[in-house]
């Protein structure tokens, strides 16, 4: 299994919290498990959302709690003419789209699917003259094709339908941003990710990201979903929900952070864990138990 290799991908929206360093440990710990190379890569296209400083800070967070990439970190903003190839690549699978959040809402009330978030298909077949491209989206196929299978190493058989759960998606947003559909395909597949291992949150996208694995040639990687850290009152811990980061510059990050996320992932540490360094020489062998 020398040939692992897994990532942690954060957006520098500001400091982690404890969903964050539960996404963190979980892939670091299955890297570590598999003899592998563990990646950062700095997920930071949502110009709007970044925050100057963060992905420093975060990249500062990991290494106080002993996770350090095995390689240099990429940014995603400084590969932009990668999204770019792989959307010519795609040539007439993508359409361009001029429809307005407000236009696709009401052609769905029309079509009587008020209740749907899929693209009502408006653009597939050209936009009208005069009208301008806000995005572009990739056309999904009807039928048997659209219908995408694999397999969760934690969740077992996953199913989705893209035609008639998604429909026709984003990969160049309106504001001008790169989606994370496209991206986080083709950075996986550039840096040779082997395995991912991230949030549940993240499960229901995962049939997007293998179509366009096929789409484009690329290998399809293995997943894992762990289950994601939710508030008091069920929310998924975010900046927006109010979550606090976990590394408050002089916090005990060993009791505060490391040994309750480790609980989260029902991990039996075993022997006596007084510093960071017995805490992951416990979790390794800990993880394998759990998800090997
Ligand atoms: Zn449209």
């Amino acid at each position: 299994m020398s040939e692992y290799r897994g990532r942690f991908a954060p957006s520098p929206t500001g400091p982690l919290h404890m969903g964050s360093l539960v996404a963190a440990m979980a892939s670091y710990l299955d890297a570590k498990a598999h003899h592998g190379r563990w990646l950062v890569r700095i997920e930071d296209l949502d110009f709007d959302r970044n925050v100057a400083g963060a992905d420093q800070e975060i990249i500062a967070s990991l290494s106080r709690c002993g996770m350090q990439s095995d390689e240099a970190i990429v940014w995603q903003s400084q590969r932009q003419h990668l999204y770019e190839a792989a959307l010519k690549q795609l040539g007439e699978m993508v359409f361009p789209c001029a429809c307005s959040r407000k236009e696709i809402a009401d052609s769905r009330v029309r079509a009587g699917l008020q209740d749907s978030q899929i693209y009502p298909g408006n653009c597939r077949h050209g936009i009208s003259d005069g009208r301008l491209a806000r995005s572009f989206r990739l056309r999904v196929p009807e039928g048997a094709a659209a219908c995408i299978q694999f397999h969760d190493r934690l969740l077992g058989m996953q199913q989705q339908d893209l035609s008639t759960e998604v429909g026709d998606f984003v990969l160049k947003r309106a504001d001008g941003f790169w989606a994370y559909q496209l991206t986080v395909v083709i950075d996986d597949a550039a840096q040779g990710i082997t395995d991912i291992v991230r949030g549940e949150d993240l499960l229901d996208s995962t049939a997007r990201q293998l179509f366009l694995q096929d789409l484009l040639s690329l290998p399809h990687p293995r997943y894992l979903h762990v289950p994601v850290v939710v508030n008091e009152v069920g929310e998924k811990l975010s900046k927006q929900t109010g979550a606090v980061a976990f590394d408050r510059g002089d916090n005990d990050l060993l009791r505060d952070a490391l040994l309750p996320a480790a609980q989260f992932l029902q991990l039996h540490l075993e022997g006596e864990i007084e510093t960071i360094e017995q805490f992951w020489k416990s979790a390794v062998p800990a993880w394998a138990r759990r998800y090997l």
